[in-house]
């Protein structure tokens, strides 16, 4: 057998070396186009920021390793320019020399990633407009950083767009970040990404939102980057960071199918529409594990599991790709945002129907120092509760819970199965009821008709005239300090003594400040006769929806 590999980083390396343990005898060559196999993209935008200090912590493995470890012909500065399907030939090109030669395979895998997008914007190619894929992109914009940097521009609030932020941040960088979209962080749903957007000019970075560049000029100190506003921003640096296009030119030659968004198309063993060709990571369309539909998900994880089974079909062992669930998280700052499955927005988009719970625990028990809250956002079906997705936003805690979700998702678990779920406790770890059953009961009791539930965003959308009776049962003093327009305050220890002066014509929308006792007023109020549903997550929810309201995700709760 003759393997060849293209692209020596996240899906191609870890093919090769899962090729080389299940075959001793194959001729496995891979071929990299950059000087670096096996190097740490996701690390990259904390070397520029100094975190990780040494360039060399990045590289996962190299060449020399790759060839005395696992018997691999690696084969740098090489790009891989056609594929000859009948001939099963590629034609390779050393890049030091110009030299172009042909290479035969028995198989071919394709793991060529994707390519930051440049948007065909006037100015784009200036220099001082850079993007961030490979280390001597990091490279660049580290020692741009080093000779003194002192305001920035990254266009694309997206994961790498953001991670930039705070490493330019941290290295004394003004930086301003424009973004299409009306929030930060596009795969969250919006108010889920309000306490990102907060932390941001909570640490002085200037976000504009629902603002595009339009064009770049050259100015006597670097660029100036006009936007679709008018608006001018000065900045000696420039990172673009609005998307990545998947490396498809070699599959679209060679006459391989790709789907509507360039992504390689491949059955679920990886195989592309030719037998003898496998393609992963980046490059290649996936099935999304929720909706089933066509997707592409440029992830580290589904590339180096893809690189995996890809190898193991091409070795005799016939392993299934489940599909990808976009499973991702990002740390801003001292916070951290996650999520798995389908977003509430690409529900609607698909017209899927859902439910929605939102709760905000602590982290761990309240009672032990140092407990975080946290907001977490579940989506289920309405019929049979099954997972279809979950978002958090937090402080610590945050990954755990996810990755929980995606371990429920990929098992087809429901909302009454996180009821149930026991998970590992102790105070300074997490609580006898951890956030995840939190979210279980919440989502349960809704399904079984316990505790009807209102979105906030209904009651704050509905017209004044056909808006529920607004009941806030917090305290006098957390009423004070803000509150919903048009409710009325009763706290939930004198709900009882106060029956007589709530309607029994109307709905009744019960809040409180994350939705505990908002649910324990709404037992009380149902059992006593009253149409009353619970406002779910309470005020805290609702803050995340109203522009000028801080979230205030604080760092203790
Ligand atoms: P790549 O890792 O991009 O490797 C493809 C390689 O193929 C490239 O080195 C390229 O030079 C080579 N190549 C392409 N065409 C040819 C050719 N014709 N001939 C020879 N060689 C070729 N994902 C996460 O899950 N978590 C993170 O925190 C995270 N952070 C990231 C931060 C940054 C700055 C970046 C850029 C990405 C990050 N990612 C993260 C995404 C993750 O790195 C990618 O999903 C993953 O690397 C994809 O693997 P891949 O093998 O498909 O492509």
């Amino acid at each position: 057998m003759k393997l060849i590999i293209i692209g020596g980083v996240a899906g191609g390396a870890s093919a090769a070396a899962r090729a080389r343990r299940l075959s001793e005898d194959a001729e496995i060559i891979v071929i990299e186009r950059g000087p670096e196999v096996s190097f740490a993209n996701c690390g990259l935008p904390y070397y520029v920021g100094g975190e990780i200090a040494e360039r060399d912590k990045l590289l996962v493995s190299t060449p020399d390793r790759l060839r005395s470890r696992f018997n691999l012909d690696v084969r740098t500065r090489s790009s891989v320019e056609a594929i000859d399907r009948v001939t099963r030939t590629v034609r390779i090109r050393d890049l030091a020399s110009g030299r172009e030669y042909q290479e035969a395979y028995d198989k071919l895998i394709l793991a060529p990633g994707a390519a930051p997008l440049r948007p065909p914007i006037p100015g784009v190619d200036l220099p001082g407009i850079v993007t961030l894929r490979n280390m001597q992109d990091a490279d660049r914009i580290k020692e741009r950083i080093d000779r003194g940097v002192t305001q920035a521009v990254i266009v694309g609030a997206g994961f790498i767009g953001l991670e930039l932020v705070e490493n330019f941040v941290r290295r004394g960088v003004a930086t301003t970040v424009v973004e299409l979209q009306d929030q930060v962080l596009p795969p969250f749903d919006k108010e889920m990404s309000k306490p990102i957007l907060d932390t941001l000019r909570a640490r002085g970075v200037t976000v504009l939102l629902s603002e595009s560049a339009e064009g770049f000029e050259e100015s006597s100190g670097g660029v100036n980057v006009r936007l679709k506003s008018g608006r001018r921003l000065p900045a000696q640096l420039v990172v673009l960071g609005v998307g990545v296009r998947p490396e498809n030119k070699l599959a679209v030659d060679a006459g391989l199918e790709v789907g509507p968004r360039g992504g390689i198309r491949v059955n679920e063993y990886l195989q592309s529409s030719d037998p003898h060709i496998f393609a992963v990571g980046d490059a290649i369309e996936v099935r999304d594990v929720v909706s089933g539909e066509p997707t592409q998900v440029p992830l580290a994880g589904p590339a180096n599991r893809q690189g995996r089974i890809a190898a193991d079909n091409i070795f005799g062992r016939a392993v299934r790709y489940r599909g990808t669930q976009g499973t991702a998280i990002v740390g801003v700052f001292d916070r951290t945002a996650a999520l798995t499955g389908a977003s509430e927005k690409a529900l609607r988009r698909a017209k899927l129907p859902f439910r929605k719970v939102y709760v905000h625990p602590a982290h761990h028990a309240g009672y032990f120092p140092g407990a975080e809250q946290m907001t977490l956002k579940v989506l289920f079906h309405p019929g049979s509760g099954k997972i279809l997705g979950a978002q958090a936003v937090g402080g610590a805690g945050v990954d755990k819970r996810i990755d929980v979700l995606a371990v429920a998702i990929q098992a087809g678990m429901t909302v009454f199965d996180l009821e149930e779920m026991e998970l590992a406790y102790a105070p300074q770890y997490g609580s006898a009821k951890d956030p995840i059953n939190m979210a279980g009961f919440v989502a349960a009791g809704l399904l079984r008709g316990d505790h009807p539930q209102l979105d906030v965003e209904s009651v704050v959308a509905a017209p004044p005239n056909e808006r529920p009776f607004l009941l806030d049962v917090r305290t006098p003093q957390e009423f004070a300090s803000g509150n919903i327009p048009g409710a009325v305050n009763i706290p939930v220890d004198h709900l009882r003594s106060r029956l007589r002066d709530l309607p029994r014509d109307r709905q009744i929308a019960v809040y409180c400040q994350v939705g505990q006792r908002g649910y324990l007023a709404t037992r009380i109020l149902l059992q006593h006769g009253f149409n009353a549903s619970n406002v779910g997550g309470g005020y805290k929810t609702y803050s995340l929806f109203q522009p000028d309201c801080h979230s205030g995700v604080p760092a203790t709760s």
